[in-house]
């Protein structure tokens, strides 16, 4: 089948945006999972479980919780959490000594 140089025009009008499309979305998936790569690289980790800051899933994304057992220690979310938690009902707070990250 050979197209006359109006018909290969008027597909390539018709198919042009889906491959542009198709070409800026693939780009666009390569940048936003080279910058989540990075950030998981430079993430900082929290020292009382060893998961990342603020949490697993956006490791680096904004800043942890600062930890009650020093006030000064950045911890992930979970672990600002769960120390409320034991501090609120009056339970044991982890000194850092106990961590696994005593630093
Ligand atoms: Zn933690």
């Amino acid at each position: 089948m050979e197209l006359t140089p109006w018909e290969a025009f008027a597909v390539g009008m018709l198919v042009g945006p889906f491959v542009m499309l198709t070409v800026v979305t693939l780009v666009d998936e390569y940048r936003f999972k080279k910058e989540e790569r990075l950030r998981m690289i430079y993430a900082p980790v929290c020292p009382r479980c060893l998961g990342y800051i603020p949490n697993n899933d956006t490791p680096g994304l904004y800043p942890g919780a600062l930890s009650r057992a020093d006030n000064h220690t950045e911890i992930c979310s979970e672990c600002g959490s769960d120390e409320a938690r034991l501090h609120f009902l009056g339970r044991y707070v982890q000194p850092r000594t106990e961590w696994p990250i005593t630093g």
